[in-house]
């Protein structure tokens, strides 16, 4: 038995852990996992970059404080889930710029800190920060290499799994999990239940669903082709990703159907960011084919099951389309004029596998 031996099963079960998960949190927790068993790391986190709003900011996905992984759940609040400006960490900014796969810095309190972006084709949307009270041995670098090597191919995995290749959305799969994820995360108990928990006042935080579809997208197919079709979809792809927060989920549905999950927002806020993206839609000048407009239903994220939300949802989009297309539906405001019914619930249902007929 030579003396590394121990080192290699500890690795070989980590690279068995990494590789059996199927989910992004999850393998970011298995990564930290294995940086603090197998190299006694005290410090690091799994970074998460992203847009907002012209913006880049960073937030933490995951971290090892206190001996322990620890991350960040479906009920974070807003501000935790809001992210800082990358300009907060010169280090990485110079890392990402250089294109280096690895900066180390040494900081005003002695910590060695490096930084890891992910790197996948050009991009990093990922990056880790591993401090260290000494500096990183060739030893320790060697085992990080190994285990990150494995981390970045199956991230691309993962992105490739939960994406959606036209637009680069998440895609339907990833929509499915997340929002059965994020409608079991709420406490039963929380709310009143039936009809008083539809009461929303206008300062009263929830979380929405909306439906979107573009109107009278088969001409644009029918008139210019397919392929102008799908630039139209990757066009309305960005303007959904400049038109919502850094918390908001935005997912392709399906064809030209996106779905978006609004977390801790108020029902006017909910309206406002909803109307405010079907003008930002209705004024885009999209090249050859010119004008497009999408019709939008929405519903309140309550205690009912996921397929009674999404048909809630449905149901105001169909109502968006049956009665002039281009604007917003509410799908309770709906219900408290009287406009649809709550026992519309089977067909709802149908509506969300069955692929409605046209007209
Ligand atoms: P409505 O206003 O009622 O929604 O009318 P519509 O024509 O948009 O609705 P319908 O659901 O009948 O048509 C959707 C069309 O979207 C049908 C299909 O040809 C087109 N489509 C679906 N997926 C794609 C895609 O990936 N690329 C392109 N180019 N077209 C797609
Ligand atoms: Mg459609
Ligand atoms: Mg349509």
């Amino acid at each position: 038995m030579t003396a590394s031996e121990p080192l290699m099963n500890s690795l070989l079960d980590h690279l068995v852990e990494i590789t059996g998960h199927r989910d992004h949190d999850l393998l970011d927790i298995s990564v930290m996992t294995a940086l603090l068993n197998m190299i006694g790391i005290k410090h690091a986190r799994v970074m998460e970059l992203f847009q907002s709003r012209g913006d880049l900011l960073i937030r933490p996905r995951v971290w090892i404080a206190d001996g322990k992984v620890q991350t960040v759940d479906e009920e974070a609040s807003a501000s935790e889930l809001a992210g800082e400006t990358i300009v907060t960490y010169p280090g990485l900014v110079a890392c990402i710029a250089q294109r280096k796969n690895r900066l180390e810095e040494v900081r005003a309190n002695g910590q060695h800190a490096l930084w890891i972006p992910i790197w996948q084709n050009d991009k990093v949307s990922t990056c880790l920060e591993i401090v260290n009270d000494t500096p990183f041995t060739p030893q320790i670098l060697q085992v990080m290499e190994g285990i990150l090597s494995v981390y970045r191919n199956y991230q691309s995995l993962l992105d490739y799994s939960e994406r959606d290749s036209l637009t680069g959305l998440l895609n339907r799969k990833t929509f499915d999990e997340k929002f059965a994820r994020m409608v079991n995360a709420k406490p039963a108990d929380s709310a009143p239940h039936g009809n008083e928990e539809r009461r929303h006042h206008t300062d009263v935080k929830s979380q929405w669903l909306a439906v979107i579809d573009i109107d009278h997208f088969k001409r644009v197919n029918d008139v210019f082709g397919h392929l102008y079709g799908d630039e139209v979809l990757i066009l309305v792809a960005n303007v959904l990703r400049a038109s919502f927060r850094a918390q908001d989920r935005v997912f392709r549905f399906g064809g030209e159907e996106f779905v978006i999950l609004l977390r801790s927002t108020t029902l006017a806020d909910a309206q406002m960011v909803f109307e405010r993206f079907r003008e930002n839609i209705e004024h885009y000048a999209f090249p050859q084919v010119g004008k497009i407009t999408v019709s939008i239903g929405f519903a309140s994220i309550g205690h009912e099951t996921p397929v009674t939300i999404l048909g809630h949802a449905d149901q105001a989009l169909y109502y968006a389309k049956d009665h002039g297309r281009n604007q917003v539906c509410y799908y309770d405001a709906l219900l408290a004029q009287g406009l649809l019914h709550a026992d519309k619930k089977v067909e709802s249902v149908e509506f969300f596998f069955d692929e409605p007929a046209t007209g």
